[in-house]
């Protein structure tokens, strides 16, 4: 996504399976290279993830 990816749209790179098609790929960006799985964010479910990411975007 030339412009930067706005926040609660969908990456471009995501497969159906919600997959990184950059995943090993050098032209994945840092910034996702650098996010690891982190339990207080993520939760243990997809659906988890989403809704607090969703509360970090609307808080800041
Ligand atoms: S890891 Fe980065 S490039 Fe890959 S799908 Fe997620 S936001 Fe997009």
């Amino acid at each position: 996504m030339p412009d930067g990816k706005p926040a609660g749209v969908r990456c471009v790179q995501l497969d159906e399976g919600n997959l990184c098609r950059l995943f090993g790929d050098p032209r994945r960006p840092a910034v996702c290279a650098r996010f690891d799985y982190d339990p207080e964010l993520c939760g243990t479910q997809r659906d988890e993830a989403l809704r607090r990411i969703e509360a970090l975007e609307v808080a800041t």
